[in-house]
């Protein structure tokens, strides 16, 4: 019946026996990007480096982010072409999970991504683009790192909106009785202000995908229940490390493979609507058994 429920609901359980685990439950992970967070960004910045022009910045970053499937990938590509039209390809595309991308345009090798995948190739970012990136940071945007030929050419950054549901959604997991924690592979500055407009205190940031998981682990080990609310693909070990992983039916398929639950509702008041309904759902069955 609760499963029944749940489908009406737009919560796809995958077996009765997850409704039990969900009792427990104390903790709630919550990814950032693209759980808490619209994950639509927009490209809203771009500077770059002395000597270089802004077009070409913007068209050697656009091109080489056209081969990715990241949200700020997707901004940047976006961006850029409405910018300076039509982008060159990309040779030799390579992802780094969590950290950027690299590949071949118009016979530049092009990193861009964190400024910890910057420092793996042993590139610094120079005053005055760390500058700008620490100003679009404290606006909460996103910043990524254009490098060419072993150099910083510039910095871009992107903008994400929070989902207007999120900070009620919040409240709610609170009133049922769970401690939210905001996990993401953003940066901490841009991460604590996200959580600071949705009501979250703990924050867990600059984590990379393979590290999600662990994160999980240790707050099972502290003794907790955790639930986890993801959509991405490097959300996937973590939702299912979880006791109960939940995943943004607008994610990807590796993350709903990997959950407990899918939310076809994209927003956190569906988390609110799954613990709940598991927990009714219990409290009659437990019922109709004693009586
Ligand atoms: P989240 O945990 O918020 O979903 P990710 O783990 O996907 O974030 O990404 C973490 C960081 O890695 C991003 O904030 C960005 O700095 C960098 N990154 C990831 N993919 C890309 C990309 N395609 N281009 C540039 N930077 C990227
Ligand atoms: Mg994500």
């Amino acid at each position: 019946v609760g499963t029944g429920r749940g489908a009406q609901l737009g919560i796809l359980i995958k077996g009765p026996e997850i409704l039990e685990s969900t009792r427990r439950v104390d903790t709630i992970v919550l990814d950032k990007t693209g759980t808490v967070t619209s994950g639509k960004m927009a490209l809203v910045g771009a500077w770059s480096a002395d000597g270089v022009s802004r077009g070409d910045l913007l068209r050697l970053a656009g091109a080489l982010e056209s081969a990715s499937e990241h949200p700020i990938a997707r901004a940047l590509a976006v961006g850029a072409a409405a910018e300076v039209g039509p982008l060159p390809a990309v040779d030799a595309f390579q992802n780094h999970e969590g950290t950027g991308v690299q590949g071949i345009v118009d016979g530049h090798l092009v990193v861009i991504g964190r400024e910890q995948l910057l420092a793996d190739w042993a590139i610094e970012l120079g005053e005055e683009l760390a500058t700008r990136t620490r100003e679009a940071e404290a606006l909460g945007q996103t910043t990524v790192i254009v490098a060419w030929d072993g150099e910083a050419r510039g910095v871009l950054s992107v903008a994400d909106t929070i989902k207007p549901t999120s900070e009620r959604a919040i409240a709610e997991l609170r009133r049922l009785g769970l401690a939210p924690v905001l996990l993401t592979g953003d940066n901490s500055t841009v991460a604590k202000q996200v959580a600071a407009a949705v009501g979250i205190d703990e924050v867990i940031a600059e984590v990379l995908p393979q590290e999600k998981v662990d994160v999980i682990r240790r707050l099972q080990g502290e003794g907790r229940v955790v639930a986890m609310v993801g959509d991405g693909v490097n959300d996937a070990a973590a939702l299912a490390q979880a006791d109960l992983g939940l995943a943004m039916g607008t994610g990807s398929d590796i993350a709903i493979e990997a959950a407990d639950v899918t939310l076809v509702r994209d927003d956190l008041l569906a988390a609110v609507d799954a613990i709940r309904l598991s927990r009714r759902t219990l409290g009659t069955i437990k019922g109709n058994l004693f009586w």
